[in-house]
């Protein structure tokens, strides 16, 4: 099969152990996902219809999930099956990192696999599995057009006094700046605000992206100029299992009191902080709004108190607040964590109305208050399908 008879387009977001895949059709609608988990130990993928149906692995596909490779053959496999004449014209991958120059998604060619490669010193627990994801598509698909969409790319118009830290001006010029996050996401958003908001779309508005990672950026005219998240994604909100904005004095009492090396540090500040440290019981937000401990009630309460301190931060960053927009598995959800946001946050005309908030919105402000608040369900997967779309079309295809 050739690329001019290839239609359907393909999402990869691949993880350490995990791949996730999205297939949309020519026109760009959602057809299937499927969800590898535990690559490398006893693996499983789920699939499901775009309705969200469950569907079975098919008979006849060899289940492999030693690596990411075999585990894209085997996902593949299996759409293949379900939709007989599937034919990949391209394929989108989610990739956290594009450095500091890319402020789009990029078509893979050339070298840039080997420039990519160049960012994972800066993510070192995603960019490489990223990588990865896009080796075994192009193994899988060598006619496909392969697209990289960043998560940083969306935050790079900031302006130097928030693309920096306060560190000597040679480490910003190496790369150490503050790059952002949920890209993506806050990509989704900023779109769905100027097609059904468009009044809100032009004003400043903060998106709180409030799932297992979680940030939240300062949008003005729909364009982001300032995050939570700076060099890594541990800075900002605490998260299910991140530990957030800290204290740098904190990493060196580490190593030079508790005689912490890296691996130890990263494993303590990735996995076992946030939520979950905070709480000693889980990183899942529905477990901790259902526990009544002590320490999942002071986890909540700290994850709050966060968001209302980095709107505070954000809304000096705009020069005032317009609106506020929900997303993210805990903020599309929970109705307990947005009412707790909005106490207290009246003296920045931020009010949610307890109905309209139950229903969960879209809109949950009271009519009239000064800052219009949402709840967006987010869809990353759309993004990186629509840019992977229009940067195949720009592209010459050439026949196999
Ligand atoms: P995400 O990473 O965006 O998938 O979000 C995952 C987080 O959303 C987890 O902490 C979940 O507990 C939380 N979440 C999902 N649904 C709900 C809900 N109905 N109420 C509270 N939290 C939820």
């Amino acid at each position: 099969m050739t690329t001019r008879d290839a239609t359907a387009v393909l999402t990869l977001n691949a993880g350490s152990s995990s791949l996730k895949i999205g297939l949309f059709s020519a026109a760009l609608e959602a057809m299937a996902s499927g969800h590898v988990d535990r690559i490398g130990g006893e693996g499983s993928l789920t699939l499901r219809r775009a309705d969200g149906a469950l569907l079975a692995l098919p008979d006849g596909v060899t289940a492999d999930f030693s690596d990411h490779a075999r585990s894209l053959a085997t996902a593949i496999g299996a759409l293949r099956a379900l939709f007989p004449g599937l034919g990949i014209a391209a394929v989108g991958h989610r990739v956290v990192h594009g450095g500091p120059d890319h402020r789009g998604p990029i078509v893979i060619r050339g070298d840039a696999l080997a420039r990519l490669a160049a960012f994972e010193p800066f993510a070192p627990l995603h960019q490489p599995h990223n990588l990865a994801g896009i080796r075994a598509a192009i193994d899988a698909f060598p006619h496909a057009v392969q697209v990289a969409c960043f998560d940083t790319a969306f935050h790079r118009g900031h302006p130097f006094v928030h693309d920096t830290f306060a560190l000597p001006r040679a480490l910003y010029d190496k790369g150490v700046r503050r790059y952002g996050f949920h890209g993506l996401s806050y990509d989704y958003v900023s779109g769905a605000l100027a097609r059904d908001w468009p009044a809100l779309a032009g004003g400043r508005v903060i998106v709180a992206h409030l799932g297992n990672g979680a940030s939240m950026c300062a949008m003005k005219a729909g364009r982001s100029v300032a995050s939570t998240m700076g060099f890594s994604a541990l800075d900002g909100l605490p998260m299910g299992t991140r530990c957030g904005q800290l204290d740098p004095g904190v990493v060196l009492y580490l190593m030079q009191q508790e005689g912490m090396d890296a691996d130890a540090i990263s494993d303590l500040l990735y996995r076992r902080s946030g939520l979950l440290g905070l709480s000693d019981l889980s990183n899942d937000m529905r477990r901790l709004e259902a526990s009544d401990t002590p320490g999942a009630r002071e986890a909540i309460d700290h994850f709050v108190f966060r968001i209302q301190r980095e709107i505070g931060g954000l809304a000096a960053a705009l020069r005032g607040l317009d609106g506020v927009v929900f997303c993210g598995g805990i903020g599309e959800n929970s109705r307990m964590i947005r009412a707790r946001v909005a106490e207290g946050m009246g003296w920045l005309g931020i009010q949610v109305d307890p109905g309209r908030n139950a229903a969960n919105g879209p809109v949950i402000s009271p009519d009239g208050a000064p800052v219009t608040v949402l709840t967006i369900p987010t869809d990353e997967e759309i993004v990186i399908a629509r840019a992977t779309a229009a940067l195949s079309a720009q592209k010459e295809q050439v026949p196999a």
